[in-house]
């Protein structure tokens, strides 16, 4: 038997629910602050990922899935979606229209990291991106609609961690401090830091293997190397969240995997996935755009990981899955053939119905109807079709009507109860 790859999976028709309701609800939220759906290619020229994301990163040295295309050279299949929001702002010169574009979207990523739960090799992200606005107010912002999205959903075990780190101007500088420390523990960091130091040396601040940990134990804080400019801006992003009552941890070392990074980067942990604890993260990216061809602008953006808030809510969610309104117990052909068109009709108005096309008896047609679990039964026979009127049977208490066959149809959504 031909089985799927290990790293992706099928989200089978009783989990995928759950995956709408997500996905509409934070639509909804989005879009009630003010963001418009974009839709984005999955494949994209591998150096808009190398450049954005960064070479010296795991995603870019060991995790994407990448393949030659004939004379187009390597195509990447996209491990994460600003790039690609990125490279769509600047080729399609939104800026031009108005700078300030406020983006979402939703959709499949893809990294070859080693599977484990809550770690794919596809998996699916919902993004939000803005582009074109400097002001602090805008991380705040941001977060506080991620946040207010796992309010939404009733997801109540989640941290918002937070720092800032810092620009051009003054991150230099603590790179340097930090590079001064971590040379002093040379020959005991793991090969990716050992390999990464000079180039990337904020990576070893979450690395988590314990000599690694150990060699930047006593570094200091990078908030401590903050410009008067960022300081402020963070201030803000801080006062903000504080005034909008949104609890967040100041986390120093967090720096997050990919390079384009500035100032605010956050992410929401969750103590409910074990190991994978980050249910999203984001940040700033102010120098992204130009370093891709574009104008000089700002931006901001977060990937909430839809697989883990999928199992986070999996975990106490009730029974999403549609039930069946009617079932209609036919028997006999003239009896079938009516059943069928009312089935269909009904479906148009909204009513979800099902019907056993065989030749089965009417004891065992109401056997499957509670086995489907039917809210109502409709029972259609020779003696039914001679009297002129079907019975209309609630399962659950059991009342009984009858409808005439003259605008049975009708009768029927008259006599069920009022659905959403
Ligand atoms: P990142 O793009 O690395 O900032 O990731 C944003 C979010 O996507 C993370 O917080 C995770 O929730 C989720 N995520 C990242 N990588 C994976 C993966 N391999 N499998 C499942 N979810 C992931």
């Amino acid at each position: 038997m031909i089985q799927l790859i290990r790293g992706f999976k099928d989200i089978l028709p009783g989990e995928t629910a759950l995956w709408q309701k997500i996905e509409e609800t934070a639509k909804g939220l989005f879009e009630d602050f003010g963001y418009s759906e974009i839709r984005l290619p999955i494949l994209e020229q591998t150096e808009l990922f190398a450049r954005s994301i960064g070479e010296n990163t795991d995603i870019v040295e060991k995790e994407m899935y990448t393949f030659p295309d004939g004379r187009r050279g390597l195509i990447t299949l996209r491990p994460e979606a600003t790039a690609s929001a990125v490279r769509s702002y600047i080729q399609h010169k939104m800026y031009g229209k108005d700078p300030v574009q406020k983006l979402y979207t939703v959709g499949p990523m893809f990294r070859r990291e080693r599977p484990q739960k809550g770690r794919y090799r596809q998996f699916y992200q919902i993004d939000a991106e803005v582009f074109g606005i400097e002001s602090p107010h805008i991380d705040a912002q941001i977060i506080f609609m991620l946040v207010s999205l796992f309010k939404r959903l009733d997801v109540s075990d989640v941290n918002v961690h937070l720092n800032s780190l810092g620009c051009p101007c003054c991150r230099p500088k603590y790179k340097e401090a930090l590079i001064a420390l971590i040379g002093k523990a040379e020959g005991e960091l793991c090969s990716d830091c050992a390999r990464r130091k000079d180039k990337n040396p904020l990576r070893v601040l979450d690395c988590k293997v314990p000599a690694c940990r150990e060699a930047v134990a006593n570094a200091p804080s990078i908030l401590e190397y903050l410009c008067a400019d960022c300081d402020k801006h963070f201030t803000v992003v801080k006062s903000a969240l504080e005034k909008q009552g949104v609890a967040y941890k100041i986390d120093s070392n967090l720096v997050r995997g990919l390079d384009y990074y500035t100032r605010t980067i956050f992410e929401i942990q969750t103590t409910s996935l074990g190991a994978q604890s980050a249910v999203a993260g984001g940040g700033r990216y102010d120098g992204l755009i130009e370093a891709l061809g574009g104008p000089s602008q700002p931006a901001i953006g977060f990937a909430i990981g839809f697989d883990r808030l999928v199992e986070i809510m999996a975990q106490s969610s009730p029974d999403l899955s549609r039930k069946l309104d009617l079932f209609i117990i036919a028997v006999g052909e003239k009896a079938k053939d009516l059943g069928y068109e009312w089935g269909c009709e009904l479906a148009l108005s909204g009513v979800l119905s099902d019907m056993d096309m065989g030749d089965r008896s009417l004891k065992s047609l109401m056997k499957r109807a509670d086995k489907l679990k039917a809210a109502n039964v409709l029972i259609v026979g020779d003696r039914e079709l001679e009297e002129g009127a079907v019975t209309l049977r609630n399962m659950g208490s059991r009342d009984q009507v009858s409808i005439p066959l003259d605008g049975v149809v009708e009768g029927i959504l008259k006599a069920l109860p009022q659905r959403d």
